[in-house]
């Protein structure tokens, strides 16, 4: 994966090879960070780069900090200036991954979230597909149980929080899976180990509410207005049973990085006729043209850099 050119840290932006911290520094040691993720899609007609939701992503990054007890003076706007900085001197002309990161950067031992120096970092880099097979992904369900609100909140991006994720992602791979569903401790689907999940049922497309231990995903959010808008379909939000996604019509997993990846197995039982079906790709289709800034009716989803 190519490294990013710059980034914003402590206070200005700096060739990335300057951005570093001292092994002590506190977030590396208890994973007291929170981060963002989006993406930048560079659109070679109009030779323009767009992030997508930036302002979307900006709010939730700044309540993830709120849970850790960060003190940052920013807002959505400020922040959206200086990522528009930031890609300035970057000059990407292809699609890119945003990372913003908040983190304890106070070189200390002592394990808490009060009395400690927060610090922002953002940098970008090339980035292109996340999930190989993403119209025909086979999952599993993990054996992993996701994190509680009552443990570590999953509606925060949390650094710390990410070792669930390492856990069930490597497992699920190291399984032959392309990903893996995860399970809340009573045993309902939460989402992948950093993506949404819907299902068709019944003609509705369903997704665990916000209650359910999930992040509150900008591209959850994005289908879920995409599915009812433009396809006219009945959004439900509740809990999902695991048998739920053995019987489904159609499977779909969102998130930055897996953008909607189309699920057409999960342990080995197929999803509806085991191939893509028409919610699906119609969700794709529109999903991609919005997000590369080719939809006029979503362009105030899109920042043009
Ligand atoms: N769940 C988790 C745990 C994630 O890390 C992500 C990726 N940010 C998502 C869901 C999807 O969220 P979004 O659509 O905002 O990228």
């Amino acid at each position: 994966m190519d490294l990013p050119k710059h980034a914003y840290f402590q206070g200005k932006i700096v060739p990335y090879s300057e951005a570093k911290v001292g092994v002590a520094t506190h977030a590396l040691n208890y994973g007291t960070a929170v981060f963002g993720g989006m993406r930048g899609y560079w659109n070679e007609e109009k030779k323009t780069l767009f992030v997508f939701r930036p302002h979307d992503h900006f709010r939730r990054f700044l309540n993830s900090a709120r849970l850790l007890c960060m003190d940052l003076d920013f807002t959505p706007e400020s922040l959206t200036g200086i990522l528009l900085d930031l890609l300035h001197q970057d000059g990407y002309r292809q699609d890119i991954y945003i990372r913003p990161l908040a983190y304890k950067a106070d070189e200390v031992v002592g394990v808490r979230l009060h009395d400690l120096q927060d610090e922002l970092t953002i940098f970008a880099m090339p980035f292109g597909q996340y999930v190989k097979n993403d119209t025909n992904a086979h999952v599993t369900v993990s054996s992993w149980r996701r994190i509680d609100d009552n443990a570590i909140p999953a509606r925060g991006k949390i650094s710390g929080a990410y070792v669930n994720s390492a856990l069930i992602k490597t497992d699920a791979a190291r399984s032959g899976f392309d990903e893996a569903l995860v399970l809340t401790q009573d045993g309902h689907i939460t989402e992948g180990s950093a993506m949404n999940v819907f299902i068709m049922r019944d003609g509705a497309l369903i997704t665990p509410p916000v209650t359910e231990n999930i992040l509150e995903g900008i591209t959850r959010r994005s289908v879920i207005e995409l599915a009812k808008n433009e396809l006219g379909l009945t959004v439900i939000e509740r809990p999902i049973d695991r048998t739920e996604v053995y019987i489904c019509d159609e499977l779909l997993m969102t998130g930055t990085a897996a953008q909607i990846t189309v699920v057409t197995k999960v342990d080995h039982r197929p999803v509806g006729t085991g191939s893509m079906g028409p919610v699906g790709e119609a969700l794709r289709k529109m999903f991609g043209e919005a997000v590369r800034g080719n939809n006029p009716k979503y362009a105030h989803w899109n920042l043009a850099v």
